[in-house]
């Protein structure tokens, strides 16, 4: 039989895991794995919101692509088309002409986007929270706020500094907002011109309810932590504009923010919009429960999705019901995606994919957490420990694992980090500013 050649694109939760399984259980003989993503690491995404408070090194919630996959070949740069009738994809490298690649199977796992709204001022002013750059960003970028807040002797400069928009309150923004305050309540021991009370932290979340992922008492309850430590939480409330930084919500409050932060949601990615695969009304490809990508009743030979981007059943919920796009599915349903490929290619039948939902941790800063695991439900510091040891012990390879737990080791003797390195989003800036213009005279 001819080597086959399997394509994963986006190597995140799905793709890292499922290339790392092809390349240790297929022989180089059976199969060869090409892996394309823009990104030389994987994103561990929970990890985040530690990264941007500084409690992990942003460098160790990624994963380099080329250490772990030492069998796959990475290319470096963006799946832009899909033309499965031809079995071929397009690729655009980071620099150079777009080129073809074929393939006898393709795993498609772009993932997914913020889902945003045509808000105005949302384009200019929000930033997302789903790339280890946004959280390096966000970091600096508060941080460097509280350095403007106490610099400047106008009260309004102050306020709009010190005001922090949180728009969704699913789990990635409720962790991110609460890091993040934390982080900056802790940075404050370094600012006598500023207290505590000077800065607004404020969720803004269209339902009536946060962590739809947990228990209504769950949601609750986190909702009263926060509201504790001085948040201004807004339920039933939506972001109606932003314009130059003006936030208005649609309960008729206006106000001035520096930072407008945007986790409401994601959809799956748009690159999809240029493929023959077929999709769902969310715009999902669709999956059979064995992660091969099914057209209407026909399954589409040589197609395989899982993760964010793909409608994949849930075997274990109600006629009807999908897998919610989280890393708990989408790492399972790689091993399960790649052990099917491997059936596949030596003439076996696939398995379908099954996992019931084991439930969500939270992270709600240093010590602070909620969490409802296999309907055990844990509030504090106990959440927080589990939120911990569950993330650690999901995060590929010994090598991260042992930095993640090295930082959070010296965090726990050393204060955290508070310092922002907001030089690294323009670094060129001085060294322009030192280099004269050539003009057509001193060019002369
Ligand atoms: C802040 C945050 C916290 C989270 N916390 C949790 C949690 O606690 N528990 C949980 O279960 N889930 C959590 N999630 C959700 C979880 O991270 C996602 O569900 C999971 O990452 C989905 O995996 P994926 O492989 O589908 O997509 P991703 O992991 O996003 O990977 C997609 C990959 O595709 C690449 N890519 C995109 N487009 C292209 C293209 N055109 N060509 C080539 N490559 C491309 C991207 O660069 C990326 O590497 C969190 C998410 C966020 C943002």
């Amino acid at each position: 039989m001819k080597t086959q050649r399997i394509l994963v694109v986006g190597a995140g939760h799905v793709g890292l895991y499922a290339a790392l399984r092809l390349s240790k259980k297929l022989g180089s003989r059976e199969a060869e794995v090409i892996v394309v993503d823009p990104q030389p690491h994987m994103t561990y995404q929970p990890f985040l919101p530690e990264a941007a408070a500084g409690n992990i090194s942003p460098r160790h919630s990624v994963v380099p692509l080329r250490r772990e996959l030492r069998k796959c070949h990475i290319v470096a740069g963006t799946v832009t088309r899909v033309e499965h009738a031809r079995k071929t994809a397009t690729v655009q490298p980071i620099i150079g002409p777009a080129r073809e690649i074929p393939y006898d199977h393709i795993v498609v796992a772009p993932g997914a986007v913020s889902r945003t709204l045509p808000i105005p001022g949302l384009r200019e002013h929000g930033i997302g929270f789903k790339t280890i750059g946004e959280a390096i960003y966000l970091r600096n970028h508060v941080l460097d706020r509280l350095d403007v807040a106490a610099a400047t002797a106008d009260p309004e400069t102050r306020r709009s500094a010190l005001t922090f928009v949180f728009v969704g309150g699913g789990y990635a923004g409720i962790e991110a907002l609460a890091e993040m305050e934390d982080m900056a309540r802790d940075a404050l021991k370094y600012y006598p011109e500023l207290k505590a009370e000077d800065m607004r932290w404020v969720l803004v979340e269209a339902t009536q309810r946060v962590l739809p992922e947990v228990d209504r008492d769950m949601g609750a309850y986190t909702v009263e932590v926060l509201l504790k430590r001085g948040m201004d939480i807004r339920l039933d409330t939506r972001l109606e504009s932003c314009v130059d930084g003006l936030v208005k919500l649609s309960d008729g409050d206006a106000f001035r923010a520096d930072t407008i932060v945007w986790t409401a949601g994601v959809k799956p990615s748009p690159m999809l919009d240029n493929t023959d695969l077929p999709r769902d009304e969310r715009r999902r490809v669709t999956c059979l429960p064995t992660l091969q990508v099914v057209d209407g009743d026909t399954v589409v030979e040589g197609a395989w999705s899982a993760g964010d981007c793909a409608a994949v059943p849930d075997l274990t919920g109600p006629p009807g019901a999908f897998c919610s796009p989280s890393a708990q599915h989408a790492v399972r349903q790689a091993s399960r995606l790649a052990d099917n490929i491997r059936a596949v290619i030596r003439g076996r039948e696939p398995v379908e994919y099954k996992h019931k939902h084991a439930g969500s941790v939270a992270s709600l800063g240093l010590h602070k957490g909620v969490a409802q695991v296999y309907g055990i439900k844990l509030k504090g510091l106990p959440a927080w420990f589990m939120h911990r040891t569950y993330h650690m012990s999901r995060i590929p390879s010994l090598n991260r694992k042992v930095r993640v737990v090295v930082d959070w080791t010296l965090a726990f003797f050393l204060r955290r980090e508070v310092v922002a390195l907001g030089q690294l989003h323009d670094p060129r800036e001085e060294f322009l500013e030192a280099t004269p213009r050539l003009d057509a005279d001193s060019r002369a």
